[in-house]
């Protein structure tokens, strides 16, 4: 077992300076049966619950916040239950990563095509609950278009499996409730674990291709000219295999590259004309390695002085913010600096797909987002930025963490959430929908 097993505080995101008194119970069940009785214990005491997979996500979500609460994590339920090569499915326990499903799938020439970044360490009852994706959602969706059913553990104890028909429930009252507001898998989507504890998902799986692919890189004069390019990637239906964008990065870092870029990895049976729209240059294995690579260290990899911090994890330039992309980060840059934030790097998946609060699709560039933190600026001042930014986004219309979603800021989610959680019961996650979640958050940075 990994030390990231054991230490139910752990999480990636900022969110850390936990209360460890108000836990008052860490659960690793095996099975079903035991998550119903750890869930009964919780009812009974009166304390909520937190599920919590790889302790990934950015939000701070899988921390509980300052709850009396037991954490249950998903980490001992990680099995494959059922493989259907035929009808394209696989049965699986929440805890499980793309990687250890793929583990299996691939021999058979199969895949279970979402992938994060983090797809070694997430599970799929966390990437659902942030309805994740990786710089492949472009052409594979993300993790709710990827979803068939789901079976949940709910805080009165009774099971409920919800598809993209509606809600079958051993709580009959919950079922027709549920139903007559018409609740399916768009709403477990990015739910944060606020419903219920996920205790199987039925994923779609798909044959693996067999294709010759050829690396590109496209530069630009600046982000305008991006956006402009990924509109026209978006509106073309360009398929691509791999679409990384680096918006800009700290001179420390960046080594020889010269941001604005875009790499590109491209079947040859490419049906755009992606050359004319993106100017991209082939290149090499060897070179289109290097430019993953650095890539992929740009969140790793601090300044000669100072640190980086994920003090904003996402942005999601889609329409009007998508062409108008060096206008919005500069503005975004300079509410950074007012704070005494330095941006650091921006770089992310283009282009992408994610869902809005309402469940309509966005498509645009997922840009993520670094900064160098003074090392004198507290906590509550740290988040006051964040708060700040969400502010901004909603002005320009960015979405804010369109990844793994902001949870707290998005209206329409939120109210659909609470909607659905007067039927089924409120006990799960409660404070990402209070009012204080804010002064809960900054308190933890
Ligand atoms: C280095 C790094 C790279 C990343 N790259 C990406 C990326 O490319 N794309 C992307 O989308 N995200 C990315 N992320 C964010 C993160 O990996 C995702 O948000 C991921 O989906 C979280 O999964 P998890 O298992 O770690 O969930 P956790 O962080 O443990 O939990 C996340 C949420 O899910 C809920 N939850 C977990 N399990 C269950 C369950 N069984 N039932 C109900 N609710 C549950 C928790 O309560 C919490 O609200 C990255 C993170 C890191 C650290």
């Amino acid at each position: 077992m990994k030390i990231r097993d054991y230490v139910i505080g752990a999480n990636a995101s900022m969110y850390y300076r936990l209360n460890f008194k108000k836990i008052k119970g860490v659960y690793y069940p095996k099975s079903e049966q035991e998550l119903i009785d750890i869930v009964k214990i919780a009812r009974e005491k009166g304390y909520g619950v937190t599920p919590k997979g790889g302790g990934s996500g950015l939000s701070g979500a899988c921390t509980g916040g300052d709850r009396e609460r037991i954490m249950v994590s998903s980490l001992r339920m990680n099995r494959v239950l059922t493989i259907s090569k035929d009808q394209k499915y696989v049965d699986v326990q929440p805890g499980a990563t793309p990687d250890e499903i793929n583990a299996m799938l691939e021999p058979m020439g199969m895949k279970f095509w979402v992938a994060p970044s983090s797809r070694d360490i997430a599970t799929v009852g966390g990437i659902l609950s942030t309805d994740g994706g990786g710089n492949d959602t472009w052409r594979n969706g993300t993790m709710r278009d990827n979803t068939l059913r789901v079976r949940m553990v709910l805080y009165d104890g009774s099971i409920l499996t919800v598809d993209w028909s509606g809600v079958k429930c051993e709580n009959k009252k919950i079922e027709k409730a549920l139903n007559s507001k018409g609740m399916t898998v768009h709403d477990v989507a990015g739910s944060h674990g606020t419903l219920g504890f996920i205790t199987e998902i039925r994923v779609r799986i798909n044959p693996i291709p067999k294709h010759t692919l050829s690396g590109g890189v496209a530069h630009y004069d600046d982000l305008n000219e991006l956006g402009d390019v990924l509109a026209k990637m978006i509106n073309e239906k360009c398929s691509i295999w791999y679409g990384e964008a680096i918006a800009e990065a700290h001179p420390d870092v960046r080594g020889d590259m010269k941001p604005p870029l875009l790499i590109l990895e491209v079947p040859e049976e490419n049906t755009c004309d992606l050359k004319g729209i993106t100017g991209y240059k082939p290149i090499s294995k060897e070179k289109l390695q290097q430019y993953k690579d650095t890539r992929i260290k740009l969140p790793k990899r601090n300044p000669n002085e100072g640190m980086q911090v994920a003090l904003f994890e996402g942005y999601g330039f889609h329409g009007t913010s998508l062409r108008k992309m060096q206008d919005c980060v500069n503005e975004i840059n300079d509410l950074l600096r007012s704070h005494d934030l330095e941006p650091f790097a921006k770089y992310g998946h283009g282009p992408s797909k994610w869902y809005l609060g309402d469940n309509s699709p966005a498509y645009g560039i997922v840009l993520h987002s670094r900064e160098i933190r003074p090392p004198e600026k507290s906590g509550p001042e740290v988040f006051e930025a964040v708060k700040d930014i969400v502010a901004l986004c909603k002005k320009l219309g960015v979405t804010p963490k369109p990844e793994h979603k902001w949870p707290f800021s998005d209206e329409v989610k939120n109210a659909r959430l609470s909607e659905i959680r007067q039927a089924l019961g409120e006990g799960f996650n409660e404070f990402l929908l209070d009012s204080k979640c804010y002064d809960v958050l900054a308190s933890m940075v």
